[in-house]
């Protein structure tokens, strides 16, 4: 379908769409999960957050743990980022930890600790994009406003037969103006939570990237895709992630105690704000860096492979024998397993100590 092309086709199912969606939703979509059926934008606004890069059974656990330690934003607020970054390990992409603390110190300052009611001002504050923004507006405050994550453009442009390539910022634009087309009407306030949820659910339930459940589906009957009979070609991306590749060295002293030398990362680069090995550009460069009574017991240990969204990580540790009384690099501490277990770690640090 040509984009000129793309209003009329939504404005042409929009009615029925909607109703399909909201009808199904109320039988066949999900209801038990612990950040629905409630109207707190702190819950919501958590769990979107969560969920943008982390499936529903891995978040389930941290939600809950974080609500029950900050169980409104001013808590979340005022805790410090070590404490935010120990409760958010494991889940990484740790940038959403800290727009999330970030966030929550702008709602305290700028709104009173009471999140804004309209998307347009949560888009403002650090972490919500224009979908997050959207989904906490329905859900909390009613507001008719579409969401568009990769899980409901994948559906829309399947029902709309939408094969215009998103990586073009146009296209998008143009799939958001659909997305706003095919919201239940403004005569139902009432319907827009439930329609968002069941866009949200289908996207992960119905609609999948792979075998959609078609026969399944509430809006079958008016999918373009599935009419086509070609549900997976859609939605079209042609613009690829240019991966790259980096080597690092990781420090990996341990004392006679058993306790491992960890230093807390800058606030920028990678891993950043987070405890960590001491890192170094070159294996030359971490024996440098160290007592020289110390390069001797240098050794290395088994590298590996650690991938990132944009990048692959060749990673080698360098076993040394540390003791407290050595001057050891950078700005680090000893830490005891109980003590470095409830910081927040990078992902591949808290495989490599838990295996050692
Ligand atoms: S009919 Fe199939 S392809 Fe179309 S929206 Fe439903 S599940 Fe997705």
């Amino acid at each position: 379908m040509r984009p000129e092309g793309d209003a009329a086709a939504a404005s042409a199912v929009a009615p029925v769409f909607a109703q399909s969606v909201v009808l199904w939703q109320r039988t066949h979509g999900r209801s038990e999960l612990p950040w629905q059926n409630t109207r707190d934008p702190y819950r919501v606004w958590l769990s979107e957050v969560m969920l943008q890069q982390t499936q529903v059974s891995t978040v389930l656990g941290y939600f809950d743990r974080f609500v029950a330690r900050f169980p409104d934003v001013g808590a979340l607020a005022a805790a410090s980022e070590d404490e935010v970054f120990g409760l958010w390990s494991g889940l990484g992409y740790y940038s959403r930890a800290r727009n999330m603390h970030r966030c929550a110190q702008e709602v305290v300052a700028r709104f009173g600790g009471m999140f804004p009611r309209r998307a347009q001002d949560l888009v403002t504050l650090p972490g919500i994009g224009r979908s997050t923004a959207a989904a906490i507006a329905a859900f909390c405050f009613g507001e008719r406003v579409a969401i568009l994550d990769g899980n409901v453009k994948r559906v829309l442009t399947r029902v709309l037969g939408f094969d215009a390539d998103l990586s073009v910022a146009v296209n998008e634009r143009t799939l958001w103006d659909a997305a706003t087309q095919l919201l239940p009407p403004a005569s139902q306030p009432e319907a827009i939570g439930r329609y968002t949820q069941g866009l949200m659910d289908l996207g992960a339930t119905v609609c999948l990237p792979r075998k959609p459940a078609c026969m399944l589906c509430p809006v079958n009957g008016i999918c373009a895709a599935r009419l086509e009979g070609t549900p997976e070609k859609y939605p079209v991306k042609t613009r690829k992630l240019k991966r790259s590749a980096q080597s690092l060295w990781l420090l990996q002293a341990r004392d006679p105690a058993g306790r491992v030398w960890l230093e807390k990362r800058p606030a920028r680069g990678i891993w950043a704000g987070l405890y960590c090995l001491p890192v170094f550009d070159s294996d030359a460069a971490l024996i440098e860096a160290l007592p020289e009574r110390l390069r001797g017991s240098a050794r290395d240990g088994s590298p590996f492979l650690h991938v990132l969204t944009h990048k692959d990580l060749h990673l080698h540790p360098v076993l040394v024998d540390g003791d407290a009384a050595a001057a050891m690099p950078g700005d680090g501490q000893w830490l005891a397993p109980d003590a470095w277990q409830g910081l927040g770690l990078p992902a591949p640090v808290r495989k490599l100590l838990s295996s050692a």
